[in-house]
Parts: structure tokens; C-alpha cells; sequence
């Protein structure tokens, strides 16, 4: 319980240092470059049936594959529609692909990588 307090503080302030990597946390797959790194750290959102997700925003990852199609219904980013997204070695949910008008990103749950 300490142990797991502890790797959250510790995630959070890499996080807010800003010079983080972003691993699978179920294989360790390398997924991001903090260079792609977009907005404030971490955001917190509640979906509509009661889940909080913390996430943190990527221009770009690497060794990530979408699942299914873009949805526009309850986006956490309005005007941005969302597809699942998963780490690409081992099929683990890291989060979503936003795709806008003009652009688009990543926004991957902290629940599901390794920051370090
Ligand atoms: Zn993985």
C-alpha cells in the first residue's frame, strides 16, 4: 500500500518535471517520447459511467495501434472525437487517439503506463 503511494507521488512528479518516458506497464514497451509531450500535465476526467482517469497528452507515441473507430460522443476534449488505443507489443488499453479538425493526440491513462 506504501509501496504503491509512493510510485504515484513519484509519477506525478515526473510528470510535473515534464522530462518523463512512458512505458507499458503490462510488458514495458518504450511508448513515448516526452519530446511529442502536450499541455499541463496531468488532466483528471470522469467518463459517464463514474470512472476517473488521469491522463497525460503525446502529439505522437510510438508502438501504439487503434482499436476500432472514432467516437465523438462523451469526449473528454470537445470537438476532438476518440478511438481506444493500445499499446502495440502486448494489446494493452493505454488510453485514446483525439483526432480534431485539424489535429490530433494521444491521451494516455496513467493507470495503464510506467513513467520513469
Ligand atoms: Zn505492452
Amino acid at each position: 500500500m506504501v509501496q504503491r503511494a509512493l510510485s504515484a507521488i513519484l509519477k506525478t512528479l515526473r510528470i510535473d518535471r515534464g522530462d518523463e518516458r512512458v512505458r507499458c506497464l503490462r510488458c514495458g514497451a518504450d511508448l513515448g517520447d516526452p519530446e511529442t509531450r502536450r499541455g499541463a500535465g496531468l488532466e483528471r476526467f470522469t467518463n459517464p459511467d463514474g470512472c476517473v482517469f488521469e491522463l497525460i497528452r503525446f502529439d505522437e507515441l510510438e508502438r501504439v495501434t487503434l482499436c476500432g473507430g472514432y467516437y465523438s460522443e462523451a469526449s473528454f476534449y470537445p470537438g476532438y472525437a476518440w478511438a481506444s488505443s493500445q499499446c502495440g507489443s502486448c494489446g494493452y488499453f493505454i488510453g485514446w487517439h483525439f483526432r480534431g479538425e485539424s489535429d490530433g493526440f494521444f491521451g494516455v491513462t496513467t493507470d495503464a503506463v510506467d513513467i520513469y
